[in-house]
């Protein structure tokens, strides 16, 4: 079960992670998890270059180790990437050690600033422990794009009828997802020129 957007109760909630980026006019922040893959990242990023839109790709280390050709691509087209730990470790279950080791392990590769937790989960001591190096970037809209039981349709509607501008949005750059990411992607990017907005990087610039 998840919600495709958010709920306004739990953000302040949850006050050392980023759901939105506030005050912005036009932006909106499409992100990709979990890869990069030779499978699925290419046509990714085929279709961002075709309707020229940016993105941030919150890597797993060991897919990068194993594409470093996808990793330099991703960074040459201008978007920016993301820590998402190792080997995508569950926060809750995994140790305070075991888990800050795989994020470090992941940052020698990627060197980057921005952090995401597999699945959204991670304990109250690894989020302190990890804020003093990142920012810890969550979401306020998804795409359930990962869900294999839901239609492009339904994946298309989870996001355009949640995103407006500042939001966040989870999109997979992954083998469960690829069907509808690759899918929806291009009609989302048609839906955000209708409106006006444009997606953009996370960057240090957005932090506040
Ligand atoms: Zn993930």
């Amino acid at each position: 079960m998840y919600l495709s957007k958010t709920p306004e109760i739990i953000k302040p909630l949850a006050s050392s992670f980023i759901w939105d980026i506030p005050h912005v006019v036009n932006e909106v922040f499409i992100t990709f998890d979990d890869g990069p893959i030779p499978e699925v990242t290419p046509y990714v990023l085929d279709i961002l270059a075709e309707y020229n839109a940016k993105a941030t790709f919150f890597c797993v280390g060991a897919n990068a180790e194993k594409h470093p050709e996808l990793l330099e691509r991703l960074l040459y087209e201008g978007h920016a990437i993301g820590n998402h730990t190792w080997a995508h470790e569950n926060g809750w279950k995994t140790s305070q050690f075991s888990y800050l080791r795989s994020v470090m392990q992941a940052d020698e590769l990627l060197n980057c600033s921005l952090f995401r937790p597999p699945y959204g989960r991670i304990t109250k001591q690894q989020a302190d422990a990890l804020k003093k190096r990142f920012s810890l970037i969550m979401w306020d809209v998804l795409s359930g794009d990962f869900d294999t039981n839901i239609s492009p349709a339904q994946c298309l509607k989870n996001v355009t009828e949640n995103t407006r501008p500042g939001s966040i949005i989870v999109f997979h750059d992954s083998i469960k997802a690829k069907d509808n990411v690759l899918s929806v992607l291009p009609d989302f990017l048609r839906f955000l020129n209708d409106m006006g907005w444009h997606s953009s990087i996370l960057d240090e610039r957005k932090k506040q």
